[in-house]
């Protein structure tokens, strides 16, 4: 599942969900510190996960 990060409006916490699309879609994420919906994701940040192995 894709890892979505998000920057509060609020309080200017960084957190981050795993959700899927359809999760992300229909909720928006509170802040877990300061509890605001004023939340906004960070797209330029994208989690990819590579596994290297020599
Ligand atoms: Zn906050």
């Amino acid at each position: 599942m894709p890892m979505y990060e998000y920057l509060c409006n609020e309080c200017g916490a960084v957190f981050t969900e795993i959700l899927t699309v359809a999760e992300m879609e229909k909720r928006k994420m509170p802040c877990p510190k300061c509890k605001s919906k004023d939340v906004k994701r960070i797209v330029s940040h994208i989690h990819t996960i590579t596994t290297k192995k020599s």
